[in-house]
Order: structure tokens, then C-alpha cells, then sequence
């Protein structure tokens, strides 16, 4: 028999239901590959004691013939996502010891269906990145090394979640994406992340980045065990005031393996001076998939795409600095005391704060500042508009958009710290979608040619995320993507 790790969601659910094993042997499997996992950094807090209790109430709904959609399988959680009773830091020293009185709508709706909590998983500070560096935690590692043995990155925010699946810690995870923040990390990472439509997914409870641009989703093995997490993710929250009342769909059953006749569009701006030529090749690659599956290839224009990440990195800050006024000292976690109010909240946000978090908190307040406002702030808005105009004129000729995830494979640690900008970089293909509030996805496609995974992105129109999955698993298929990477962390400990 296979390892129990070495399962996916799907086939866990099946065997589960056979009666193969039952939810606590699978989870007592996982939480030994988290101890053994500790080297990689992914996890922020272990709650084994608590995954036992739910793997076995998973095992008493299944045997009542009650089980959920997800009963017993165990889940990383994004420490972004606010979880009762357990710490939740965003990775910050300013949430030191925060321990909400109450849990987010997307893990509440992962624990009514039975899911079992590992832990939480680290992230970049506030999900503000793209390596999982900034995290006050320490940087986690990518399990996936390349041909010169050095550690990676496995991207960021949302890059615990990326390593703990892609180093079977854990088969599934949850993820946060405003700019690129689960699709970058899969890519990274070999998985299958997908950020729904934003309203998709209830933002209720998740700690606040870039409220118009977060939105909530999976990261996964395959695109199955994708579209199982998001269908029990979503849904309609009347308390998130942007969360959308539509029903969800049964996502696994869009994945009917049948493309022909979809129109797919390659945008031409996004054949960008400076990406690396196997990247080019990869998407080529993809698009041949993509006509062998019977789909047609439709070229079109995306035009204000070269002012997206300048738009994003407008509008992101702004709201986070808006966000993250509330962290005071007052309220929530650390606070360093002064002689007077004012000096304590400077002590306070300067000691709490990390170097990323404060240049965004500087940013955001400058363009939203009166002198600045209107070139600035208004300007972004003006020209996000237009970006979503050009998504929306697409989607009017073709069904889905390919294109890459991100422009390069997983990057070397330190690599892009000192320079924020070639940082900012990295979420160039994936920031557009978030600024359009589409659903995007993220498929492992390939190996870029020192042993790295290389990813494609779907982009779909809002609320047809399953129009992605099923472009995304055909993406799947084609790459035959069967790579993992060593277990070297095990040996090492
Ligand atoms: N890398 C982007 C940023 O730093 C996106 C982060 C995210 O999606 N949370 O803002």
C-alpha cells in the first residue's frame, strides 16, 4: 500500500469511505510528518491535540453515516485566517499572543464538512510578499531544491501553505491571495492554487491586507482536490458585506475532462521584455495542450496591462494602511510602553511592525495623503477600471485566458530582500486578475531546466471558476506532472 501522505484528497475521501483506514490513522500520519517537517519552517502553531479530536469526530459522522464533504481530512491553515482559541499572528510580532474568540467563515465552513485542523502555517508579515521571508517566524523553506542543492523560496504570502502540501505536511491548505498570493506559491511549489472570484469566498475573519483585492482559497495536490476544498471554502457570508449570494457549485463535477470548442485567449502583453526563455517556452507548450484537447487558441490584447503592478502597488498600500491602523497597542497584541500615548503607539507599531510592512504603511499613506490623493490613489482607481475594462472585453471572444504564473522558477533566499521592486516583480502576471477581481489559477506544468516547478495560470470570468478547473486539470493532464520533491528535510533531522 501506498504511504497515507502520499494520497490525495480524493483518493483519502474514497478509502476513508471503504473503510480502508480510518481519519485518525491518516491524521497520526500527517502530524508525524509535521515533527518531522519542523526544519522547513512551515508551521507557526502544532495542534495535534485538536486534530486528533476532529479526526476522531470525523470517524464517529462517518461510521452515523454523517460524514461531511471533507470528513477527516486533515488541513494547514494560513495563519491569517482567524482560529479560535489558537494563536493567529499574520506572521507579526504585533499579534503577539492574539487568540481570537472566534473563527473565520472559510474554516468554519472547512470544519463543518469534517476537516481536520494540523495547524496554522506561516506567511509573509501580513501577507505582504512573495517569498514567505518577512514572516516575524523566520523565512520558510521550498521542500523543492534545485540542481545546485541551495535552498529556495517557496513564494509568498501564502508560502507555509505552498510547503506544507508540497512536502506532505499536510493535504491540503488554505490560502490568502490579493496580488498573487496562492497562485505565486503553487507555482513555486508544484501545486494547484486557485483564487476565486472576489466574493467568492467570505473574507469574514480573515485579517484584512487589501480588502478590495483579498481574497481566500485553496492550495492542493491536484486540481480534484482543488475544487473539493473551494467548493467547501465558499458561499454567501452576510457578514462580509462583498461576499457574493449565489449558490456554489459542485466544482468537482465541472471537471469532465472535455475542453473542445472553448475559446482560449494569450494575451499578447503578456510576452514580457525579460522573461526568461523557458517560461516562454512553457506557456507555448501549454498553448499546444491546449489545441491538442480540441480548445481553440484566440490571440488577444489586454492593453493596460503594463500599469498593473503600478495600479497595484497604488492601491494595496492604501488599503493596508488603512487596515492596519487598528494595530495600536491598544486593542491587539504587543504593546511597548511610552511616556505619553502617542510615543506608545510609535514604540509600539516601530517594534511590531517589520521593514515591509512599515514601507507599505508609508506608501499607503502618502498616495492617500491630501496633497497626493488625486494623482495617486484617484489615478490608480481610474486605471483599474480600465484593467478590468480590458478583462471584460476579453471575456466577451474567448472563455478562459492562459498564461504564466510567475516569471521566473522559485528564486534563491536573500535573492530579491534588498530590492523591493524586483520583489514587486515577481507578481506581475498575477496581479491584473487580482485588480479585476477574476478568478485566476495556478497548475503545475513543468520543471524549469534546473529541476524547478514551473507554473501555468487560468484566468476565468467572475464566478466561473469552474470554466478554470476544468482548463486547469486539462493543463493537468497534458503536463503529466509527476515530479515531488526529495525528502531531504527527513534525513537532515
Ligand atoms: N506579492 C504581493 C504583495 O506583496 C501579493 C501578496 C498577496 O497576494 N497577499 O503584495
Amino acid at each position: 500500500m501506498t504511504s497515507l501522505t502520499d494520497l490525495t484528497i480524493a483518493e483519502a475521501l474514497a478509502a476513508l469511505d471503504k473503510g480502508e483506514f480510518t481519519a485518525r490513522e491518516l491524521t497520526g500520519a500527517y502530524i508525524a510528518e509535521v515533527e518531522a517537517g519542523r526544519s522547513l519552517n512551515a508551521f507557526t502553531t502544532e495542534t495535534p491535540e485538536q486534530a486528533l479530536a476532529m479526526a476522531d469526530a470525523a470517524d464517529a459522522a462517518r461510521k452515523a453515516g454523517e460524514a461531511g464533504p471533507l470528513a477527516g481530512i486533515p488541513l494547514a491553515i494560513k495563519d491569517l485566517f482567524c482560529t479560535k482559541g489558537v494563536l493567529t499572528t499574520a506572521s507579526s510580532h504585533i499579534l503577539d499572543g492574539f487568540t481570537p474568540p472566534y473563527e473565520s467563515t472559510v474554516t468554519s465552513n472547512l470544519w463543518r464538512d469534517g476537516a481536520v485542523m494540523l495547524g496554522t502555517v506561516s506567511l509573509d508579515e501580513f501577507a505582504m510578499g512573495s517569498s514567505n521571508e518577512t514572516s516575524y517566524y523566520g523565512p520558510v523553506e521550498n521542500p523543492w531544491r534545485a540542481g545546485d542543492g541551495k535552498s529556495r523560496v517557496p513564494g509568498g504570502s501564502s508560502g507555509g501553505s505552498a510547503t506544507a502540501v508540497a512536502a506532505r505536511l499536510a493535504l491540503g491548505a488554505t490560502g490568502t491571495d490579493t496580488g498573487g498570493s496562492i497562485r505565486q506559491p503553487a507555482s513555486f511549489c508544484g501545486l494547484a492554487g486557485i483564487k476565486p472570484t472576489y466574493g467568492r469566498c467570505s473574507r469574514w475573519g480573515i485579517i484584512a491586507f487589501a480588502s478590495s483585492l483579498d481574497q481566500a482559497g485553496p492550495l492542493a495536490r491536484t486540481v480534484e482536490d482543488a475544487a473539493i476544498l473551494l467548493g467547501s471554502m465558499a458561499g454567501f457570508d452576510p457578514r462580509d458585506s462583498t461576499s457574493i449570494d449565489r449558490p456554489v457549485p459542485d466544482y468537482r463535477k465541472a471537471l469532465t475532462g472535455d475542453i473542445r470548442g472553448l475559446k482560449i485567449g494569450i494575451p499578447a502583453e503578456y510576452r514580457m521584455e525579460g522573461t526568461p526563455a523557458e517560461i516562454i517556452e512553457l506557456w507555448d507548450r501549454g498553448i499546444q495542450w491546449m489545441k491538442d484537447a480540441g480548445a481553440q487558441i484566440v490571440d488577444i490584447s489586454l492593453p493596460h496591462t503594463q500599469y498593473a503592478l503600478a495600479t497595484y502597488y497604488v492601491v494595496a498600500p492604501a488599503e493596508a494602511s488603512s487596515n492596519l491602523a487598528r494595530y495600536d497597542g491598544v486593542r491587539y497584541g504587543l504593546r511597548e510602553p511610552g511616556n505619553n500615548l502617542i510615543e506608545m503607539y510609535e514604540n509600539t507599531r516601530g517594534a511590531g511592525f517589520g521593514h515591509e510592512v512599515q514601507r507599505r504603511i508609508l506608501i499607503g499613506t502618502y498616495v492617500l495623503s491630501a496633497g497626493y490623493y488625486d494623482a495617486y490613489y484617484l489615478k490608480a482607481q481610474k486605471v483599474r477600471t480600465l484593467i478590468a475594462q480590458d478583462f471584460e472585453q476579453a471575456f466577451g471572444r474567448v472563455d478562459a485566458i492562459l498564461t504564466p504564473t510567475a516569471p521566473s522558477a522559485a528564486f534563491v533566499p536573500g535573492e530579491k530582500s534588498d530590492d523591493p521592486i524586483s520583489m514587486y516583480l515577481n507578481d506581475v502576471f498575477t496581479v491584473p486578475a487580482s485588480l479585476a477581481g477574476i478568478p485566476g489559477m495556478s497548475v503545475p506544468a513543468g520543471l524549469s531546466a534546473d529541476g524547478l516547478p514551473l507554473g501555468l495560470q487560468i484566468l476565468g470570468r467572475p464566478f466561473e471558476e469552474e470554466t478554470v478547473l476544468r482548463v486547469g486539470q486539462m493543463v493537468e493532464k497534458a503536463a503529466r506532472f509527476d515530479a515531488r520533491p526529495g525528502a531531504w528535510w527527513k534525513e537532515a533531522a
